[in-house]
């Protein structure tokens, strides 16, 4: 048997947000071998060059002389062909990056993402590799994706072969952690942040509610033996990361005391659980086996993305922790969001997907313009195969259905699945006339057809969401200490054709100053159609141009439809797990 790959982890800088790294070489790979650092992390798609966190690296043969290491690409390092027997290879890495991709290291804790932390050894990628991460002192824990290699090597973790590793997540701390079953697998939830307070009772509660939904979705048991929740803190914003037995999350630290952001928590949850089927097993043909040092394109991710952040909303409803208002809300949302950008009508889904790694990971005060979301856009497309599919046949399951075919024909192979696999799963659960419109939505741009027509199937309509209209200005906005910013001017919109643009700050409308919060009810005193003076500020220089704005866009939220059948209330039973009276 091949010798395995081993790394030791020293955190004993870990103030200094210092993490030094020791990959062991072989001896037989390390005459001219090659030690490589990923340039990206699955699940993310953008070049992230983690070799920028290098502080220095050198090699040692078995005896403690120095290796000559020459650079090569960038990324990766070779020795020389006359390296004799094992040679480690230590690096020391800077890590204070807070993300669910990045490395961070402090006093309180150390999440290691390894395609951030461990080089692979060229030639030995379907070796077995071990990490030695022993617990660190003040009652440090070692929490792992991977499991412990055993009683024989203490403290040490182990993957089946290097994409294992990538695809794993350690945290170590002295941090709140809940273990409990679902299935009879054990899983584990780990609170990384500052304080927070978290109810780890009710997040195991739900946890298994979520879980429990997504088993009956796939209906083919739990994938896994064991499944691992590390989640991080934040101020704002969040986040998580799909791994093969496990998720990195990232939340703001007050989400366990906030209802809004808590929802938004259960709905991660949901969408990193759903991938342990959706991603991590059904996996898109160009990602089964992945390029770690360049971008991995795949057309894709409108399913692998977007259908998952169609059933983050959906599971938690079937669940029971949701409540169908928060169902419907969460998808009118998506829809308003994805529609209000004009980028919907220049880019298609699939080449959002494959251009993921300079639009979609890459944003600018332009991005609206040009690109669509392959989450919220593809979670539409999906919305609408899956009434087109309960319209056809009431007492099926919809795009569930899809979903299981899919499984059953492409799961763990080591082809994965392309998108003709997808369109051929919808037309054998559905027909032909829906697979070449699922290829429609997603080839060429524009919305998805969600008109009450087919919202009648679950027994669903838009209705007018009333409340103060306010006219348009065609602008995404930011409002904080600054003032308000406008961080996006919608193209063709009134903003825009009157020569604003995006990172302009507003200082007056009609001449009188906007602060905080008061820009929705200024534009209210201005009627659409006539010119009113808007002034902002465009780094030093002070502007005032005259803008048209627009009538107010519809808002609309989804609801009952008054007069659904008793067939259509049973059918929104069905797909969401709620009753149809309970709206
Ligand atoms: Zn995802």
């Amino acid at each position: 048997m091949a010798d395995p790959i081993r790394y030791d982890v020293d955190l004993t800088d870990r103030l200094h947000h210092l993490v030094r790294v020791t990959v062991h070489v072989p001896a037989d790979l390390s005459p001219g071998g090659e030690v490589v650092l990923s340039v990206w992390t699955p699940g993310s798609y953008v070049v992230r060059d983690y070799v920028h966190h290098v502080q220095w690296i050198r090699a040692l043969d078995a005896q403690g002389a120095e290796v000559a290491l020459t650079p090569s690409g960038g990324t990766a390092w070779t020795l020389p062909a006359t390296a004799d027997g094992p040679v480690a290879v230590t690096l020391e890495l800077y890590a204070n990056d807070l993300t669910v991709r990045t490395n961070h290291v402090d006093d309180h804790h150390a999440l290691l993402i390894p395609a951030a932390t461990f080089p692979f050894v060229r030639g030995g990628e379907d070796r077995t590799h071990l990490v030695h991460l022993p617990p660190s002192p003040a009652g440090h824990v070692v929490h792992s994706l991977l499991p412990a290699a055993g009683p024989d090597e203490p403290d040490t973790y182990l993957a089946a072969h290097r994409d294992h590793l990538i695809d794993s997540a350690f945290e170590v701390g002295a941090l709140p952690t809940i273990d409990f079953e679902v299935a009879d697998v054990p899983h584990r939830f780990v609170w990384a942040g500052h304080g927070g307070a978290p109810d780890l009772a009710r997040i195991a509660r739900d946890t298994t509610a979520i879980a429990d939904a997504a088993i009956d979705l796939f209906d083919v048991g739990l994938p896994t033996e064991r499944y691992t929740i590390l989640c991080v803190g934040a101020d704002e914003g969040g986040g998580g990361l799909e791994h093969r037995d496990g998720t990195v999350l990232q939340m703001p630290v007050r989400t366990f005391q906030d209802d809004a952001l808590y929802a938004r928590f259960q709905s991660l949850v949901a969408h990193e659980y759903l991938h342990l089927w959706n991603v991590k097993r059904l996996v898109p043909a160009a990602l089964v086996q992945p390029v770690y040092e360049a971008p991995t394109r795949s057309e894709s991710l409108w399913v692998a993305e977007g259908w998952t952040a169609y059933y983050d909303e959906l599971l938690p409803t079937r669940a029971g922790i949701w409540t169908p208002r928060q169902l419907l809300d969460t998808l009118g949302a998506t829809h308003q969001r994805v529609t209000e950008d004009p980028g919907h009508r220049l880019q298609s889904l699939r080449q959002a997907s494959y251009e993921a790694w300079i639009k979609h990971y890459v944003r600018d005060e332009n991005s609206p313009n040009v690109m669509t979301d392959y989450y919220g856009h593809g979670s539409l497309v999906a919305f609408e195969l899956d009434l087109r599919l309960r319209a056809a046949d009431p007492d099926a399951d919809g795009l569930d259905a899809v979903f299981r075919l899919l499984w059953q024909r492409h799961a763990d192979t080591p082809e994965g699945y392309t998108e003709a696999d997808v369109l051929d799963a919808i037309a054998t659960v559905g027909d032909d006339e829906l697979a070449a419109l699922a290829d429609r939505r997603v080839g060429t741009p524009g919305p998805p057809a969600l008109g009450d027509d087919l919202l009648a199937a679950v027994g669903l309509a838009w209705e007018d969401q009333g409340g103060p209209a306010t006219p348009e200005l065609g602008v995404r906005a930011s409002d904080s200490g600054e003032g308000v910013v406008l961080t996006h001017v919608l193209r063709d919109g009134p903003a825009w054709r009157a020569g604003l643009t995006g990172g302009d700050r507003l200082v007056a409308v009609g001449g009188r100053t906007v602060g905080r919060g008061q820009l929705d009810v200024t534009l209210r005193a201005h009627p659409p159609g006539e010119p009113v003076e808007v002034t902002v500020t465009r780094a030093s220089r002070l502007l005032s141009v005259p803008v048209t704005l627009d009538t107010p866009r519809p808002r609309r939220r989804l609801t009952a439809a008054g007069n659904a059948p008793s067939a259509a209330q049973e059918a929104f039973r069905r797909w969401s797990g709620a009753a149809w009276s309970s709206i």
